[in-house]
């Protein structure tokens, strides 16, 4: 049979061995890293790409005999153009066919703008923060937001290990250490009362495999970056790692490894530093939320 994909060690893999191999790396990833509960009530965020289509499906199939855990799906619309209207398209029909039930939000409903008229508006300020900064920090408080609402024991992310070892890498060059305790298969602050725990099936998974294990099942998956990417530190550094890993195999694992080794310290250290938001109550850093923050700059 004709081989697909080479794993490093050098073994071939036909289709039908490749979608062995990586169901069974999420799923020890899964039972390793105790990602999930003996009853739940799961939310998958799903942009409408590949990641996190391939974790919610996974996850649902993992699942599905468990009369105990519940999977949804959260789709948050930054409203960047056609990019995010197919994006949503796409995950609205992928939970129809999987029969899954999906929640809908967005920038425009919660924040009153779409993220391309915030960053607008923050410019007009002459304040000049990246597109994927803005991005991220609201839709990290919104995901927890409507979480909590929904009363949701985990939430589900995407990220992949290709993603994973660009964070860690980001947040050390940029001296941002106190974000590195949050990382990890799980993340977020677990003993946190507000944070509900993130975790990421996909973590030991590269971006290459997950790609390629999206179209081999055929999702309904648009494959291009979001344009807004272009404009971010994250891209740079991706690069970079791309390159080096192409001239040193299992760069990327290395990094992931080391930091594991290192991250129960980190936590250690870390625990009881978390403080409220002082406007809106969520936990926070600082005195004030990064949410807050952008909001107050854009009213
Ligand atoms: S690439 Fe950046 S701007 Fe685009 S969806 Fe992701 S975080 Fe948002």
């Amino acid at each position: 049979m004709k081989t697909i994909y080479t794993l490093q060690a050098g073994e071939k893999l036909n289709k039908k061995q490749f979608l062995e191999y990586f169901e069974k790396k999420v799923r020890k990833t899964i039972r390793t890293n105790k990602l999930i509960g003996k009853r739940e009530k799961i939310l998958v965020a799903c942009s409408g790409g590949k990641d996190s289509t391939t974790a919610l499906y996974l996850l649902n199939k993992i699942t599905k005999d468990n009369k105990n855990i519940k999977i949804e799906a959260i789709h948050n619309d930054p409203s960047i153009g056609t990019y995010s209207k197919i994006n949503k398209n796409n995950i609205i029909k992928f939970c129809k066919q999987h029969n899954i039930p999906l929640h809908l939000t967005s920038f425009r409903e919660e924040f009153g703008h779409s993220l391309c008229y915030i960053k607008d508006l923050l410019k007009e300020k002459e304040i000049r923060y990246k597109s994927c900064s803005i991005c991220g920090v609201l839709r990290r408080y919104l995901l927890n937001k409507k979480a909590k609402e929904l009363r949701a024991t985990k939430l589900v992310t995407g990220h992949n290990m290709d993603d994973e070892s660009q964070n860690i890498m980001m947040n050390i060059f940029q001296n941002h250490t106190e974000i590195l305790p949050r990382l990890g298969p799980i993340s977020g602050l677990k003993q946190t009362k507000g944070f509900i725990p993130r975790i990421k099936p996909l973590y030991f998974c590269t971006e290459e495999e997950t790609k390629l294990y999206s179209k081999l099942n055929d999702f309904p998956v648009k494959y291009e970056k979001c344009p807004c990417r272009t404009d971010a530190y994250r891209k740079d550094i991706a690069d970079m790692l791309d390159d080096f890993e192409k001239h040193h195999k299992a760069t990327k694992s290395g990094i992931i490894q080391s930091f594991l080794k290192l991250l129960p310290t980190l936590k250690r250290e870390e625990k009881g530093k978390v403080k409220r938001c002082k406007k809106c109550q969520e936990p926070s850093a600082g005195n004030i939320c990064n949410t807050c923050k952008i909001l107050d700059l854009i009213r």
